[in-house]
């Protein structure tokens, strides 16, 4: 019987071709597997979508030219989740599982192993010879040990222990083995932490809510508001727990893996080896390797950042999403611009598992979905084992840079007060500021011209390290950086604002005994540098840490018991809806790190906006009340989480090429519909990045009126003539996101 197959190729038309299957590959073809065709003059990889008996196509219909894995690579729950993601966010279903699928799957790659030895049960001794002192030293050590261990862990008793380890195995007194390294723990560094828990009323209380939901096998979502230290991280290793006892999977989410190694351990310690790690630092053939041990059933628990969202576990039944309300669980390219917990729900959804969503500052639309009761509340209110909540202070600096010269401009007396008040007591101290470099602008006392960079429309920033002027949006590096002012030749350049760089000499010069350590992406490149200076820092080899929000999360120091936050106003003025929520929620994360134990730990934020509702509430750690007033300014203002919104975004190197477009795709919209805005199309705020100008037009749809938000779906898949869509025209890009984080 003639076989068809429709296929689905990485490219940006919607497409989808049909082929003929010649009769070789039949059987084990499937709807996952991937396959070679030829496209137009080529022969590309694609996906299959769908088998058939017969075809609709009229044409010449070609056939498939070989297949690529022998068997799919996908289960079918994941393949529905992919095909949800290309609908929802309005991407080819090729490019959405392209996306998905480690692009190397096809390569053979075997992780590095090592050799392990163990004792036989029952070893006759009399076999070793006398005078074979170095074998009866390694049978001593291994009969000590029950398990096999690592030869190379021989080394401390004696030289050349494989040698030895061989001449054991003639004998038949032990057993050589391998282990293999898995890769995911390569060049990064989590020990197991191992941990007595006693859980207290309330986390059994929410384990208990927890359990009947794995058990029920519905598809539960809830949102997990603890505060910081309520023991959040221990209920998601019990639901785990619970979940693998029924033989299921689970997923945890986390927004930074690589800043969060303490929980990546404490998976580790619970879980051994059916627990693998999922990170961006994961070379191609790693990921494959990871991918297709998943496949196989190796591995049960993946602790991961974004993109973990689609692994191919079968069978799951817990997701949990750490710091949910974290922009990191977007994706902002390439296409598509999915948000992992939209897509942790739609997957909660398929396999009927628990969705947890977790954090201490929730974001508001989860915050809000709680209030309507779509998702349930679990409420952990109390830091465990009593450990008290921090003292905060907030101090005006617009009165301190008025009383006193230069460093107070940065420091507040109170402040270097406190930092030396917890050095004398051999306590250790955590600054945030929320920017890097040195001085994030340089500017001329003379014309007022400001040093902007030639490819974005951003100031440059000026780095001490290095003596250089970068950009932050697109890496441009101008060194040295300009003596004279590029527009009057003027040469009176300031370095005005305050970047973690100028902190750090200010804390060096100010308390030159305290070792202080930096943690911002300049200085912190790769995975092992973060998690060796986390590691110091939790020994106390460091007293002071200083750094951008990477320091502000997750993070569990016993000894750190004030937090100063130099500038509390960064990012408050940016022109975006979101803009309070995340100064809130960064404030309130960053406090929580302050004494986690027995010891009272202290805030003190800075600020030069003392009455700003957002400090105000954030000082008074009174996350209620100002969810309540963000609620009032959405719905007023007609944003998430009252409205749908979408964003179409232009980008080109031409600027009336981008204006004609954006133009062109305007008006060949049909009518709103009631409940619908459009704004635009009009230029981004930052309107040139990387010599692309953007445009953009923004879509916000009522929930009164759209309530589930498919009418804004339908209007723009119709308006936008998805199907047919050329996504680069004039030398313009047209990228659509749904639900973006920001509009700026
Ligand atoms: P969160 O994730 O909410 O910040 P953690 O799970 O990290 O909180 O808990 C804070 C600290 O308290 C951790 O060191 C954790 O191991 C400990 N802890 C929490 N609950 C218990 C418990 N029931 N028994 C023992 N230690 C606990
Ligand atoms: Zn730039």
């Amino acid at each position: 019987m003639p076989m068809f197959v429709d296929v689905a190729f990485p490219i940006s038309s919607y497409k989808v071709f049909s082929y003929r299957v010649p009769g070789a590959f039949s059987k084990s073809i499937a709807v996952g597997s991937r396959v070679k065709a030829p496209l137009g003059k080529r022969t590309a990889q694609g996906i299959v979508v769908c088998i058939r008996k017969k075809t609709e196509f009229k044409g010449r219909i070609k056939e498939i030219s070989g297949l690529v894995d022998d068997k799919p690579i996908l289960n079918e729950a994941l393949w529905r989740l992919i095909t949800w993601v290309s609908e929802y966010y309005l991407v080819p279903l090729g490019k959405a599982a392209t996306a998905v699928l480690p692009t190397r799957l096809s390569t053979e790659y075997s992780p590095h192993s090592n050799k392990t030895v163990m004792l036989v049960e029952s070893p006759d001794m009399t076999l070793v010879g006398k005078r074979a002192t170095a074998q009866k030293e390694v049978l001593r050590f291994l009969s000590q040990k029950k398990i096999p261990i690592l030869i190379s862990e021989l080394n401390s008793v004696l030289k050349n222990p494989y040698q030895v380890c061989k001449k054991l195995h003639e004998l038949g007194l032990v057993v050589l083995g391998e282990k293999s390294i898995l890769p995911s723990t390569t060049g990064f560094l989590h020990e197991p932490i191992h941990k007595d828990i006693k859980f207290n009323e309330d986390q059994k209380d929410v384990i208990n809510k927890l359990t009947s939901s794995i058990n029920a096998e519905n598809f539960s979502p809830y949102l997990l508001h603890g505060v910081t230290g309520s023991g959040k991280t221990e209920i998601y290793i019990e639901a785990a727990r619970k979940v693998l006892k029924k033989g299921k999977s689970a997923i945890i989410l986390l927004p930074e893996i690589s800043l969060t190694p303490q929980i990546a351990g404490r998976f580790k310690a619970a879980f051994g080896d059916t627990v693998t790690l999922w990170h961006s630092k994961l070379g191609q053939s790693e990921r494959a390797w990871i991918w297709k041990q998943i496949c196989a059933g190796d591995f049960k628990v993946v602790v991961g950042a974004r993109s973990a969202v689609f692994m191919p576990l079968k069978n799951i039944g817990l997701i949990v999403m750490d710091e949910e309300q974290e922009s990191s669980f977007k994706q902002e390219s390439p296409d598509p611009r999915y948000h992992s917990r939209e897509v942790a729900l739609m997957r909660g959804k398929i396999d009927k598992s628990v969705v947890l969503l977790s954090s201490a500052t929730p974001s508001l639309d989860s915050y809000y979905n709680q209030v309507k009761g779509k998702i349930d509340l679990l409420h952990l209110p109390k830091r465990f084992g009593g450990a008290k909540y921090p003292l905060v202070h907030v101090v005006d600096m617009n009165e301190e840079s008025e009383e006193a010269g230069n460093p107070r401009y940065i420091f507040s007396s109170l402040l270097q007060e406190k930092i030396q008040e917890r050095l004398d007591n051999n306590e250790q101290v955590i600054l945030l500021q929320n920017r890097r470099g040195h001085s994030p602008v340089v500017r001329c006392m003379d014309c007022g011209y400001l040093e902007v960079c030639p490819h974005c429309a951003v100031t440059l920033t000026y780095h001490k390290r290095g003596n250089t002027l970068q950009c932050h949006q697109c890496g441009f590096v101008q060194s040295p950086p300009p003596s004279q002012c590029q527009n009057c030749s003027g040469d009176r350049i300031h370095l005005s604002g305050i970047g973690t760089q100028r902190v750090e000499d200010l804390v060096e010069n100010t308390f030159p005994s305290a070792v202080i350590k930096r943690l911002d992406i300049d200085s912190a490149k790769s995975a092992r540098v973060i998690s060796t200076t986390l590691t110091k820092f939790s020994k106390g080899e460091i007293d002071i840490l200083l750094g951008t929000q990477m320091i502000a999360k997750g993070l569990d120091f016993e000894n750190a018991t004030l937090v100063g936050i130099i500038n509390a106003d960064a990012g408050l003025y940016l022109p975006d809806f979101r803009a309070g929520e995340r100064v809130f929620q960064l404030i309130y994360q960053a406090s929580g790190r302050a004494g986690r134990r027995q010891k009272q730990g202290e805030v003190v934020i800075q600020t030069y906006d003392k009455d700003n509702p957002v400090i105000h509430a954030a000082s008074k750690l009174d996350l209620k009340k100002y969810y309540n007033v963000l609620l009032n300014e959405r719905k007023s203002l007609n944003y998430p989480p009252f409205s749908w919104i979408a964003k179409v975004e232009f980008a080109g190197k031409i600027k009336q090429n981008v204006e004609s477009v954006s133009q062109t795709v305007s008006t060949s919209l049909p009518d709103p519909f009631k409940g619908l805005e459009i704004l635009g199309p009009s230029y981004c705020y930052r309107e040139r990045i990387r010599d692309n100008w953007r445009m953009q037009i923004v879509f916000k749809s009522n929930k009164d009126k759209d309530v589930s938000g498919t009418r804004l779906h339908t209007f723009l898949r119709k308006g936008l003539k998805i199907d047919d869509l050329k996504q680069t025209q004039k030398g313009v890009r047209i990228t659509i996101d749904i639900n973006p984080v920001s509009l700026l």
